[in-house]
């Protein structure tokens, strides 16, 4: 069955494939929280989210019951409504708690930010407080790199390594504010502010899209009014209740309370 996609790819589904039953193959990266397989589709990986958690440049280990299923509902839930947004993402499905099909990307290394409030890395390299609201959104791009810890560069950078052309580079610009937006807006509705957030851009042949996740293991989330944290720096600063933060949000986000 050939399925329409709205970023404009067709696939041919077979029936089996529609059930769900999407073959996993070989292992081809595991990372700090996420694993991808290839699958009998070659334009097709499966993301498979793990509940191990990591901070401080994987300093800080540790395990987070559940977190795999939350962040790949939360992500499942958010890719579909930035798509409808117009902006393509690698999102195919959701197979099953822990997994996600995606299109196969060539991920570009870099690890955009946009911040609404400031805080962590921002509030660290110029010394100032957390939680102030900023005038205009903050884009910056980081050079994955977990030698350094992903250091703050600017596009000039990216240009003389040659990590994106410059037609990419404003692409992902645009796609990671035109994410602020709506995000912002449909946080504001569940009353969290959307402090910041990390995204991954990936290449599709000539086609730049949205990859890896949206969830609390990389946003920073604060309930309105009190500030109460609902992300994962409740683990990256042992605040407690981590487990039962990554699951309010997932209530809120698929909508069964806020
Ligand atoms: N972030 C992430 N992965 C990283 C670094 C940051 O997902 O390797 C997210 C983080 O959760 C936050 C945003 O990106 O929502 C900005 O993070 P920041 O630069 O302040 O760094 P941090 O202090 O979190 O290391």
């Amino acid at each position: 069955m050939w399925m329409q996609f709205s970023n404009g790819f067709a696939y041919l589904l077979s029936e089996a494939k529609n059930d769900n039953s999407m073959t996993k193959l070989k292992l081809i990266y595991e990372g700090k929280a996420k694993k991808i397989f290839e699958t009998d589709d070659p334009a097709l990986y499966i993301q498979e989210f793990k509940d191990d958690a990591t901070a401080f440049n994987a300093l800080k280990r540790g395990t987070i019951t559940g977190k795999g299923a939350v962040n790949n509902k939360i992500s499942s839930v958010l890719f579909q409504h930035v798509e409808k947004e117009g902006i393509p993402t690698h999102f195919v499905k959701q197979l099953s708690d822990r997994e996600m099909l995606i299109r196969k990307v060539q991920i570009i290394p870099l690890e955009v930010t946009v911040r609404n409030i400031t805080a962590g890395g921002m509030s660290k390299l110029l010394g100032i407080e957390e939680g102030i609201r900023l005038k205009e959104p903050v884009y910056e791009i980081h050079y994955k790199k977990d030698a350094l810890a992903d250091p703050l560069i600017n596009e000039e950078h990216a240009l003389a390594l040659g990590l994106a052309t410059r037609a990419e580079l404003e692409t992902i610009r645009q796609y990671a504010l035109r994410v602020n937006d709506f995000l912002r807006k449909f946080f504001e509705k569940l009353n969290i502010d959307l402090v910041d957030f990390k995204l991954e851009f990936g290449r599709a042949g000539a086609q730049i899209i949205l990859a890896d996740e949206i969830s609390p293991d990389t946003c920073r989330f604060w309930e309105k009014g009190t500030g109460r944290k609902l992300d994962k720096d409740r683990f990256r600063r042992d605040l407690g209740d981590v487990e039962s933060a990554y699951q309010e949000m997932l209530e809120k986000v698929t909508g069964k309370l806020g």
